[in-house]
């Protein structure tokens, strides 16, 4: 059986608190208007100026010498992957990892590449797991072909990995022979909560994208950059996955609208975050994870609900959000406002209240 989602009520107006995740922000009238002034080619011979400024502007703010506009994040780590390594290579990454646990199987589909996952508190290994699962080339094992992480980890919590450790995962990598791939998704966040940019965070990675569908409020889009052999060779899986585009200087425009106006505010989601953690921390038998971002994990267990449970009763109470490896998880983004997270709380006490 495959998962469709619940229907919805065409005519039901949409959920007024919006905590399932931050793809779920809607184009701001600015960007609608940003998208519709954009200059437009066809994307697909290289040939829409739109497409081709934001590539650049992403090259610059990562560090790299190239950059491509993808439909999406999944197709970023796909074509990444597929340049990276071979049939029966092996990729390393955390065991919750999205390349893992939410793209339907793909590197392994398409590429017939395997994952090793590796284990490790909140999202993240530590350099020396990653240490002691490789292994001397040999005939028998799965060549090693490269290693990745989230910046910030999803599942792990929106966790940030420190620069200290990235650098480390580099080093070990490099000195065995192994690329290096960073599914920045949310890596803006990690940048604005640190104070590090993005530069810095991506320096030594072989390649890096960013997802402009998250919380920087764009419809559409991934950005993935890395040097120019390497967007090369992406290129030609971008055209074979169908990944190529025309004019979609009209997507482009609004990912070139979130990174003028939608960067800095991402500090509001992380505050939003901590008070919403702050919040569920006061009522007694909600269990809190303390957030690093944007994301803020808790189980109301030992107030007497289950995960489940207060899923469905805060629906009720026009707050949507969703469970996740046994936790609920609420995230924040740029159409959830402090007035929101009150409510959100005072909706959690008082289900707490009726258990
Ligand atoms: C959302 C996400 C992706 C995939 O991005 P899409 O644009 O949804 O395809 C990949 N990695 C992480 C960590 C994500 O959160």
């Amino acid at each position: 059986m495959h998962y469709t989602p619940p229907p919805r009520d065409p005519k039901a107006p949409p959920i007024r608190i919006n905590l399932l995740s931050d793809t779920q922000t809607r184009p701001t009238p600015g960007m609608r208007e940003a998208m519709a002034r954009a200059e437009v080619g066809d994307e697909q011979i290289g040939d829409d100026p739109t497409v081709n400024a934001l590539c650049e502007r992403v090259a610059d703010l990562l560090g790299k010498e190239a950059a491509v506009f993808m439909p999406s994040g999944t197709m970023c780590n796909v074509a990444a992957t597929l340049v990276h390594c071979r049939p029966g290579d092996e990729i390393l990454a955390h065991e919750t990892a999205h390349i893992i646990a939410r793209e339907g199987g793909a590197h392994a589909a398409l590429g017939g590449f395997q994952i090793m996952p590796l284990p490790g508190a909140d999202g993240k290994f530590a350099p020396e797991t990653l240490r002691r699962a490789l292994h001397p080339r040999s005939r028998y094992q799965p060549p090693q072909a490269v290693v990745s992480v989230e910046q910030t980890a999803n599942i792990g919590g929106g966790t940030i990995w420190t620069k200290a450790d990235l650098d480390e995962v580099v080093e070990i990598a490099k000195a065995n022979g192994l690329a290096t791939h960073m599914d920045g998704a949310r890596l803006l966040n990690a940048c604005v909560a640190t104070g590090i940019s993005a530069r810095e965070m991506a320096k030594g990675w072989d390649s890096a994208w960013i997802d402009f569908s998250k919380g920087l409020g764009a419809p559409i889009g991934g950005v993935l950059a890395g040097s120019s052999a390497f967007i090369d060779e992406v290129w030609r899986w971008k055209q074979r996955l169908g990944g190529s585009m025309r004019q979609a200087g009209i997507c482009a425009a609004a990912c070139i609208y979130a990174l003028d106006h939608n960067v800095d505010r991402l500090a509001d989601d992380h505050a939003n975050a901590r008070a919403l953690a702050r919040g569920l921390s006061q009522i007694a038998g909600v269990e809190v994870q303390e957030p690093e971002s944007n994301l803020v994990f808790f189980k109301p267990d030992g107030a007497g609900v289950s995960a489940d449970a207060m899923v469905a009763a805060l629906r009720r109470y026009d707050v949507l959000l969703t469970t996740m490896d046994g936790r609920i998880r609420a995230c924040t983004h740029l159409d959830v406002t402090a007035a929101m997270i009150e409510e959100t709380v005072a909706a959690v006490r008082e289900i707490v209240r009726g258990a």
